[in-house]
């Protein structure tokens, strides 16, 4: 049977679950497809005066809620499938986390290794451009964001070609998220994709009865990880999964992977990277005789933070990890999803995993249309009151706090603290509705298929409560 392609995938898991709600089926089909694709051919001039043509997309899956949102992508392996999978993708990822937008994606087919600074920044504005022409871009109609092979560079010259040409200037910059602190970025985004992963993987290991069916024990003290990938995601979702008292015992990029079975150090890692450009020959681990073999490390958590189809049937018999966690997006395919429902691993899918960019893009798309930053209200305010509640209770109990035990205490939220606690908040109640729809859907069901039916019963009620369908 010939593979299935991204966007079937999707697809075919958004069916398993469409199965099991209550809806009109014609409303289903209208959740399912993509409402707009935008494909668009644009030449760039190289350095040397070469003229090359790029092709680009921008898909618009779901318009229940606008703006839509979702990242764009720059990589030679970007078609019109990749973006459309990726589209829907967003449509129930901000479902899962309650975040108000329909689903989006670009894709820009570049190879961005070869591209110098300058022409990436041309590609970047002129693709800007040829959004803006077709209103496919815009603070209230589609809200874009980095993905793989872009970061807050390329947001910051999305954000400064659209604010050239916008009609309304005054909201302009919330027109992308993702972008530096200093042009409206939002403390905590560049890492929120990462930190969410630690969130989501802390929280399934908190469950004792979760963790008693894959045989291991609960809690995140000692587990022992993997992670594919040591871009914007992987890097740091293992930052956070080590801090948080997991031992990292492998890392893969595309020059090769590392394995250390006492555990690796994530700094000295990416030092000697920077220092020789490779993570190979790190001094205390070995050298893995490909990048793939990541995949089959002995290990209780495996982390694909890269891209998709990495796990498959053909390697899915030989993932010893017992939790895989979807950092990237469909990094594990259908046939290799089911070798590991067979093996009992534990899936944690990426439509709720990743869903942390997303959820402090949401909040620093408010911050740019409230032209204010989180805490400037509260903080002072806040500090007074917890003074006021400690003075009351050094007068009640006579027990005098140090200063800087005082300090610690009063301290009132500034907008890095709001944004990881308001990501938290998320990422802990998100993951219980979809266990519990998990619970619900009886044995046999699974995270993916729990966190679609949350999805789609979600955007039915909003198509329902339009009036769009009876
Ligand atoms: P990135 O470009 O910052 O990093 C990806 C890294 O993976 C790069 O360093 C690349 O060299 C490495 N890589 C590529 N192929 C590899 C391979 N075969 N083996 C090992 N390493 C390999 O991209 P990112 O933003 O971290 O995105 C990674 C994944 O996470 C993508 O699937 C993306 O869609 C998903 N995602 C990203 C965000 C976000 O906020 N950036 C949000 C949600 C989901």
């Amino acid at each position: 049977m010939p593979q299935l392609s991204f966007y079937q995938r999707v697809n075919t898991a958004f069916d398993r679950a469409a199965a099991l709600v209550d809806h009109d089926p014609h409303l289903l089909q209208q959740i399912r497809g993509c409402n707009a694709v935008y494909h668009v051919n644009f030449p760039v001039r190289r350095d040397d005066g070469r003229i090359e043509v790029v092709q680009a997309w921008r898909v618009e899956h779901s318009h229940h809620k606008l703006p839509t949102k979702g990242g764009i992508r720059y990589s030679m392996a970007v078609d019109q499938d990749e973006v459309m999978a990726l589209a829907a993708l967003m449509t129930y990822k901000c479902a899962v986390v309650d975040v108000p937008f329909g689903g989006a994606k670009g894709g820009v087919r570049v190879a961005r290794q070869q591209f110098s600074d300058g022409e990436l920044e041309r590609i970047t504005r002129r693709y800007t451009f040829e959004l803006v022409k077709k209103n496919f871009i815009g603070p209230d109609r589609d809200v874009v964001a980095p993905d793989f092979g872009t970061g807050p560079r390329e947001m910051g010259w999305i954000a400064d070609t659209y604010k050239t040409l916008a009609q309304n200037k005054l909201n302009a910059l919330a027109c992308v998220t993702g972008k530096p602190v200093g042009q409206g970025g939002v403390r905590g985004r560049n890492e929120a994709t990462g930190r969410g992963v630690y969130f989501g993987i802390q929280e399934a290991c908190s469950v004792a009865e979760d963790m008693r069916a894959v045989g291991l024990a609960p809690g995140l003290e000692g587990k022992t990880v993997a992670v594919q990938g040591l871009g914007n995601v992987g890097y740091h979702a293992a930052r956070f999964l080590r801090e948080g008292g997991a031992v990292l015992v492998g890392l893969a990029e595309f020059e090769g992977a590392i394995h250390a079975p006492g555990g690796l150090d994530l700094d000295a890692v990416v030092a000697h990277r920077q220092e020789t450009g490779s993570l190979l020959d790190f001094p205390g681990a070995e050298n893995l005789p490909g990048k793939e073999v990541v995949l089959e490390l002995p290990c209780d958590i495996l982390v694909p933070a890269a891209l998709e189809n990495q796990i498959t049937a053909a390697n899915a018999p030989r993932v010893r990890a017992r939790i895989v966690a979807e950092a990237a997006n469909g990094p594990v395919s259908a046939e290799g999803e089911a070798v590991l429902r067979e093996r009992g691993v534990l899936v944690l899918p990426d439509l709720y995993l990743n869903a942390g960019g997303v959820t402090v893009s949401y909040f620093e798309w408010i911050k740019d249309l409230s032209h204010m930053r989180f805490g400037r209200m509260d903080k002072r305010f806040d500090e007074r009151i917890h003074g006021e509640f400690l003075d009351a209770v050094e007068r009640l109990t006579g027990r005098r706090f140090a200063p800087d035990e005082r300090t610690a205490l009063v301290e009132g939220p500034d907008e890095e603290l709001l944004v990881n606690s308001g990501l938290e908040e998320t990422m802990v109640s998100a993951y219980h509705a979809v266990r519990e729809t998990r619970n619900r859907l009886g044995p046999g069901a699974d995270l993916r298929t729990a966190a679609f039916v949350v999805a789609i019963e979600k955007v039915a009620v909003s198509y329902e409560a339009a009036g769009i369908f009876p």
